[in-house]
């Protein structure tokens, strides 16, 4: 039976993408050799490692004053680098759930942290808005998508200082415009790639303002100077996001895969808000394309393993919503197409006329 993967990360990635992972795993560009077991100071490498950096600035409409770099430890090691990097004496944050609360925690070893507004009062199921940004801050760090809480910003905000964004869940899935933010960061698992690598995006000119020394691996600047090579890098997981970049550029890039994550996410959330069953569980103007969170109505609620029993029969797998949470999370990242949502409504109707 053919699995709809809704897990939330490590998620599904395009199908070509892994069936090229896979040869590369055999065979690397052709040396009889496997990317496994290649020296990243190869030709072969380079141009893996420039074509992903590449294919990030062209989807993304990168300047010339911003560089990208990958680098290992995933989405959390950049919660310390971040500070390490930028925070001299202030930073503010916005308190969306859980990921931001923990780069709050680790910002607090740096510096002084003001938390400007926060979601907490209502389980973080909507985006704080009008939020008063003082202009002293070295940085305002936001999470543009809340994983856990399916909620996320669906505009790029204006700051009046450094804006620095946790894209770990929704970056290629809309377009955006990069010249708001001086920092975007994020692990690859959710949308571009295997798990153990992040993506930076960063606008030079903030580097090497803070006054504490930085430790070489921790300085953004010796990854920069030196490619991403600064070290081993996680060799297998930017060739994987070069292939992800690749396909998604066939797709119609951001403009088009963003037309058909508006689709595959209105699809699902009113076959949620139709369903007698289900309810949504974030505010419906602050409501993620990328995890569509829901839960049974409260007097259909002991149906609720039985559903995702119900869904796993039926090929729908990986929709078992976060312990914070609780109900479902169904994750509609970019390679998952609208056949797959439909295998899910599809379910959910069926289950509806059987039991509700
Ligand atoms: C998954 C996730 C993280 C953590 O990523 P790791 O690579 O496991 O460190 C951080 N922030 C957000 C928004 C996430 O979705």
């Amino acid at each position: 039976m053919k699995k709809h993967n809704f897990n939330a990360g490590p998620s599904q990635l395009p199908l070509e993408a892994i069936e090229n992972g896979a040869k590369a795993v055999l065979d690397f560009a052709g040396t009889g050799i496997s990317i496994l077991s290649t020296s990243h100071r190869t030709k072969e490498y380079d141009a893996v490692n420039n074509g992903a950096v590449n294919l990030f600035r062209e989807l993304l409409e990168i300047p010339e004053n911003y560089k990208v770099i990958f680098l290992g430890g995933g989405a959390s090691t950049q919660f310390c680098y971040v500070p390490f990097n930028l925070l001299e004496k202030k930073a503010g944050y916005i308190n969306t759930g859980v990921w931001a609360k923990k780069a709050i925690k680790e910002a607090k070893l740096f510096g002084e942290v003001e938390v400007l507004a926060s979601s907490e009062d209502k389980n973080f199921s909507y985006i704080p808005k009008n939020v008063e940004i003082p202009t002293d801050l070295d940085y305002l760090h936001i999470t543009t998508n809340n994983t856990i809480y399916g909620t996320e910003y669906h505009t790029d905000i204006d700051s009046p200082v450094n804006l620095v964004a946790d894209m770990s869940s929704d970056i290629l899935s809309r377009p955006m415009d990069i010249t708001k933010y001086a920092l975007v960061y994020g692990g690859a698992q959710k949308n571009i790639g295997p798990a153990g690598v992040a993506f930076v995006i960063v606008r030079e000119d903030i580097l090497g303002k803070v006054s504490r020394p930085l430790p070489s691996m921790i300085d953004y600047r010796n990854h920069i100077a030196n490619n991403s090579l600064f070290n081993t890098p996680p060799v297998f997981s930017v060739y994987m996001i070069k292939e992800t970049l690749e396909w998604l550029k066939r797709q119609g890039g951001v403009n088009g895969i963003y037309k058909r994550n508006v689709e595959k996410a209105a699809e699902l959330y009113n076959e949620i808000d139709r369903n007698k069953l289900f309810k949504g569980t974030a505010e419906e103007e602050d409501r993620s394309l990328m995890n569509v969170c829901f839960v049974m109505q409260p007097e259909y609620e002991e149906l609720a393993p039985k559903f995702l029993e119900y869904a796993a029969e039926h090929g729908c797998v990986g929709i078992k919503g976060h312990r914070l949470v609780g109900g479902f999370r169904a994750s509609c990242y970019n390679a998952l197409s609208l056949e797959d949502i439909r295998a899910l409504t599809e379910c959910m109707k069926s289950f509806e006329k059987k039991f509700a």
